[in-house]
């Protein structure tokens, strides 16, 4: 080994050690952030050093370096200039189309590997088992990313898109992919095979993901982001890079436990994603009619709502997607300070898919710099709402829908907030219009509900000049 080679290989090493480091620190809120830095920090150091190794490897290879630098520019640029200027609710489909590109990435990485020895008389399993397991992988994600991305953009349907006969074609199309990845592993390199290995994987790809719909989203987003992780461990082997491995192992690890952290928080099974016929909860949806119907509706006002929280002792408030649309992190933090401040004890309840991502209302809340102390997670939450005064829900929907403990329908035994507990229940959202799912909410019609209708941001400001009234009155 050259004293380059050395080099090269410690750099690595130690980026993947900051990664590792990094990922250790985000399992707590309170070091999270220090934690992204760091594992930014290794990510420079690892495409620094690439960039460094390649130029060295490329000589005096023009196409090589215009390749690099074009390739460089490009993707920085293009990284930089969306993850600045992405709304915080279109942050999912980013996501989405981060993994695209990861696992788009990692399977041409491992094409150009298998070209480069195409002319060898055989290949070693060692190199030939990670190339077609990263073809393979990567190309189901980068096809599934972008449709996953498409649905939660509006361009396709987020409504289930199967026909007769889907699960079948899947099953079918998976057998061909996996049949010519282990003809790839007993014959001489044969581009043809791959190609095919290939497009039965893209092909699989769209098929897995467009018979996903409504609640059942954000598990086939991270189950796609833990398949990203995977490709580009196989690219490591593949090109015999230490950082890749790690960095995807690591990615692998994590997306796969949060992939079966979510389907268990949303009662789904991670088997029956891969098998299509995911999410066909969705058919039995039925929001659009009752979008309007204000029967059985409980009208309050700002000043309505003062008065409850203000004479509370224990008030808990359950954010979701509408919290994030309307920006209004700052407005219910003030809110529940000044409750906090007056005796109150407020807590927030966080469902784990409250939102459009994981983690979406912890990373809203914590931007608002409510104490950690203040968030109950799923199970916490549901503890204490039966001690709950009022429970406030701002701009949530689907996850505090009662409809989810019976079957038939698109929440159908998706774990809930059991917000209906509490002796009181405030609902602030613009309208009756359903949420995600697409489906009624039978909580906004319950005789101990009231309903709020204001935009969340402007809502929670009306009711905190309100609550000033009464507890400095
Ligand atoms: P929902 O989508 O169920 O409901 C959000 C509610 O917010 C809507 O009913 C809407 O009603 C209201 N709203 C929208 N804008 C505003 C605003 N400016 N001010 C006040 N209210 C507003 O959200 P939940 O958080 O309850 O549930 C999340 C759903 O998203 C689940 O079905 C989940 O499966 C899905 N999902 C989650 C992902 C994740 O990873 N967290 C990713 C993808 C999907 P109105 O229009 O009347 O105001």
């Amino acid at each position: 080994m050259s004293m380059f080679e050395f080099l090269v290989g410690t750099f690595y090493l130690g980026a993947a050690t900051l990664f590792v480091v990094g990922l250790h620190k985000m399992r707590a809120p309170s070091t999270a952030r220090q934690g992204n830095l760091i594992s930014a920090g290794g990510m420079a150091i690892a495409v620094l050093t690439t960039i460094v190794f390649a130029l060295v490897d490329f000589g005096g290879n023009v196409i090589g370096w215009g390749a690099l630098v074009f390739g460089a520019a490009v993707g920085a640029s293009y990284g930089v200039i969306r993850a600045r200027t992405v709304k915080m609710t279109a942050i999912p489909q980013l996501v989405s189309v981060f993994n695209a590109v990861g696992g788009g990435a990692a399977a041409a990485v491992a094409f150009a590997d298998f070209v480069a020895n195409l002319s060898r008389a055989s290949l070693d399993l060692t190199v030939s088992i990670p190339i077609v397991l990263d073809v393979l992988i990567g190309s189901i994600t980068f096809s599934g990313s972008l449709i996953a991305a498409g649905k939660l953009q509006g361009i396709i349907s987020g409504k289930p898109l199967t026909f007769p006969g889907a699960r079948v074609l899947n099953v079918i199309v998976a057998l061909i992919a996996v049949g010519a990845g282990v003809l790839l592993l007993i014959m001489p390199p044969n581009l043809l095979i791959l190609l095919v290995i290939m497009v039965a994987s893209l092909v699989f790809g769209v098929l897995m993901v467009l018979p996903i719909g409504g609640a059942d989203a954000p598990v086939i987003v991270s189950l796609l982001n833990a398949f990203t992780g995977l490709a580009v461990a196989m690219a490591g082997f593949a090109i015999d890079n230490q950082a890749l491995i790690i960095a995807g192992a690591l990615v692998g690890a994590a997306g796969t436990i949060l992939t079966l952290q979510m389907a268990k928080a949303m009662n789904r099974s991670v088997g029956a994603i891969i098998l299509g016929g995911f999410g066909t909860g969705d058919t039995a949806t039925a929001g659009g009619a009752a979008a309007a119907d204000l029967t059985n509706v409980r009208e309050l006002t700002a000043d309505d709502v003062a008065i409850q929280l203000a004479y509370a002792q224990h008030v808990i408030i359950a954010p979701g997607y509408g919290l994030a649309a309307a920006q209004a992190q700052h407005e219910v933090a003030e809110l529940a300070k000044l409750l906090t401040d007056h005796g109150i004890d407020v807590k927030y309840a966080i469902h784990p898919v409250a939102g459009r991502m994981p983690g979406h209302m912890n990373v809203l809340l914590a931007e608002a710099n409510v104490p950690y102390e203040q968030m109950l997670q799923l199970d916490e939450a549901n503890a204490a709402f039966g001690n709950c005064d009022v429970a406030l829900i701002v701009g949530a929907n689907d996850v505090c829908n009662p409809d989810a403990r019976k079957p038939g329908n698109a929440v159908s035994g998706m774990p809930i907030l059991d917000v209906d507990h509490a002796k009181s229940v405030v609902v602030l959202k613009r309208s009756m219009r359903p949420g995600y799912a697409g489906i009624t909410n039978p909580l906004f019609t319950d005789p101990k509900t009231g309903m709020f209708f204001a935009d969340a941001k402007k809502g929670l400001a009306d009711i905190t000049t309100a609550v000033k009234e009464y507890v400095t009155a």
